[in-house]
């Protein structure tokens, strides 16, 4: 990693959720800087004192530094996202309240600002959190107009005052309603997020699974071969092998179609479990199954096929007699090279009916 990596990383984390956090505060961090910038106009014009503003700026400074390490190490100080928000909302409402009163002639810019506050903060809290927020924001900029008319009301008139609270009133309120459905409209897109997310894992699911036994479906078992086809042309060194339940129409017969389910579904399960995690086993039709043994010489998947036959011998099916054993026949062909997985499947298939002719219950190569 580059020290550039290194550094950035260490300053913005390295999950999501903190990063996106970091970006707001970075957003909040030029809006500071775009004030202290209109601040240090105003006492170029001498519309503010440049000692209080100083106090001011400084004010804000800290408070930034102070809220960047709240953020990036809220998962050990426990801080949640609402918290952090409403936490830098009110530092920020208390800025503005500073501002206002020091601002001289030009303090009613301020409240563009207080109105931002509350926007931000659309983000991270629910609607009624967006409406107490902004109850805060006028309860704190109207105390302040209130008490600077009432100690100074030359420089503050009362008239002037209560006009600009009333439009500051008006503008946060309009404000905090329109963030609120905002904030509704941003839950209902999050639902339906995970509602479609759901829905396509389902639709992934029947598309490529079998319903009754739960291992891949012919289709995709099919997709499988072509996407192996592709990405070794040539290729050998794979086995398929074909397996058929022995005397299953028996099963039916005797136990009925539910037994005979049953069987098919331990039989998936059993089997599944003497595979390593890159074979594939789907249904591929009826009480058939294809097996793909990539990279697997014929002994090798004589020997997988032996396990799984044991697997099968031994497994007990709810429905069926404790003695009653299930076995399987397959037929085995290592793919030659340059061959089609249709042909080699071809040889596996004559193969199962040489297993089957010779007794079942075996397995036989291709
Ligand atoms: P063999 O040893 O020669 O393979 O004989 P078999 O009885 O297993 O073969 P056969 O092809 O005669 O019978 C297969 C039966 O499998 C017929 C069909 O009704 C049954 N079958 C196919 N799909 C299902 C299924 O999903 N559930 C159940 N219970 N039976 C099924
Ligand atoms: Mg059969
Ligand atoms: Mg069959």
């Amino acid at each position: 990693m580059s020290t550039g990596a290194t550094v950035w990383r260490a300053l913005a984390g390295s999950e999501r959720g903190l990063r996106r956090m970091l970006q707001y505060w970075a957003a909040t961090a030029l809006l500071y800087l775009a004030s202290i910038g209109m601040v240090e106009w105003q006492v170029l014009n001498g519309f503010s004192e440049l000692e209080g503003m100083r106090r001011l700026e400084l004010f804000g400074i800290g408070g930034l530094i102070v809220f960047y390490f709240m953020v990036r190490f809220s998962a050990v100080l426990r801080l949640t996202p609402e918290v952090l928000t409403v936490t830098q909302a009110l530092y920020a409402i208390g800025c503005g309240m500073w501002a206002y009163s020091i601002g001289g002639p030009v303090r009613s810019g301020i409240m563009p600002m207080t109105v931002m506050v509350v926007a931000f903060c659309m983000f991270a809290l629910r609607p009624r959190q967006t409406l107490l927020l902004t109850a805060a924001a006028l309860t704190g900029m109207g105390s302040t107009m209130w008490w600077l008319q009432a100690h100074d009301p030359l420089r503050f008139p009362p008239a002037v005052e209560a006009i600009t609270f009333g439009y500051l009133a008006a503008a946060l309120l309009s404000t905090a309603l329109l963030t609120g459905e905002m904030s509704k409209l941003r839950a209902k897109l999050k639902r339906r997020k995970k509602e479609l997310e759901r829905a396509l894992e389902t639709i992934r699911l029947l598309a490529t699974r079998d319903e009754l036994t739960s291992l891949a479906n012919r289709r995709h078992m099919n997709e499988v071969l072509a996407e192996e086809e592709r990405r070794h042309p040539h290729g050998a060194g794979t086995c398929v092998a074909l397996l058929d339940i022995d005397f299953f129409k028996q099963v039916n017969d005797r136990h009925g179609h539910a037994a005979g389910d049953a069987v098919l579904r331990s039989f998936a399960a059993t089997t599944r479990g003497a595979l390593r995690s890159h074979d594939v086993l789907a249904r591929w039709g009826g009480e058939e199954f294809l097996l793909l043994l990539p990279d697997t010489c014929p002994s090798d998947a004589r020997l997988v096929l032996e396990r799984m036959a044991e697997r099968v011998h031994a497994m007990r099916v709810p429905g069926l007699e404790a003695d009653r054993r299930i076995s399987f026949s397959a037929g085995l062909a290592e793919r030659r090279h340059g061959e089609a997985f249709a042909d080699a499947i071809n040889r596996a298939d004559k193969a199962l009916y040489r297993a089957k002719e010779a007794g079942r219950d075996r397995i036989e190569m291709a």
